[in-house]
């Protein structure tokens, strides 16, 4: 099994990455949704933010009741 890009920065390459919960804004056309303690791995190099998988969950679920507000 690899599983070693879990761990690695898509961006530089680096292993220097830090997980913490935080208000992860997703734009969706021109409106702009914030949500809520997601869990990302920043990293700590390039800054680059990326969900993790319960965080990815989390913005589905979220974007998911913002469509059926908007559907309403
Ligand atoms: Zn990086």
């Amino acid at each position: 099994m690899t599983k070693k890009s879990d761990k690695t920065c898509e961006g530089c390459g680096s292993q220097n990455l830090k997980s913490h919960p935080t208000t992860y804004p997703v734009n969706m056309g021109e409106k702009q949704l914030n949500i809520e303690r997601v869990w990302v791995r920043e990293c700590l190099d390039c800054n680059i933010m990326k969900p993790t998988k319960a965080g990815q969950e989390k913005i589905d679920r979220g974007l998911g009741a913002f469509m059926t507000l908007m559907l309403r």
